[in-house]
């Protein structure tokens, strides 16, 4: 099942997301929560948080090159110095893009659907969407970070 997209103004696209317990990653709901929103994900875009699915949980789910990736209570524990800028868009911002700078390189860590930790370095397209992706969990939308900013892009 796909879900339904929010759309600013809405306010949870504004509120920092809630720490999702280990004990609830292998209930069934959560399990097809990250199912669904990989569908969802995977329809649109490359990078879905669940604040845009009007969850306000650290869940967030990225396009890896093995598939979507589920990151549970993702945390960025390292940016390179070394930055680079890249138009960006957002499924909750509707025909609008901007240039973001972001980190090249991160390394983050988060827990897997089967409630693992793991570390992942990121470079590239990759470490943006994650990079943006995280910026979701605490109310952060990319065009609060945008240079020349396009709107009513069709
Ligand atoms: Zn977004």
């Amino acid at each position: 099942m796909t879900l339904p997209i929010i759309t600013i103004p809405n306010p949870i696209l504004r509120k920092k997301a809630k720490k999702i317990a280990l004990k609830d990653i292998k209930t069934a709901e959560f399990q097809k929560l990250i199912d669904d929103m990989s569908k969802t994900m995977k329809k649109d875009g490359i990078g879905l948080a669940a604040p845009q699915i009007n969850k306000s949980i650290r869940l967030i789910i990225v396009s890896h090159k093995d598939g979507p990736l589920a990151m549970i209570n993702p945390q960025i524990t390292y940016k390179s110095f070394r930055k680079e800028t890249d138009q960006e868009g957002c499924l909750s911002i509707p025909n609008t893009f901007g240039d973001v700078k972001r980190s090249k390189t991160i390394k983050a860590k988060y827990t897997d659907r089967e409630g693992k930790e793991i570390l992942l370095k990121a470079q590239g397209l990759l470490a943006r969407v994650i990079q943006h992706e995280v910026d979701h969990l605490d109310g952060v939308l990319f065009i609060d970070k945008a240079k020349n900013v396009k709107e009513n892009v069709k």
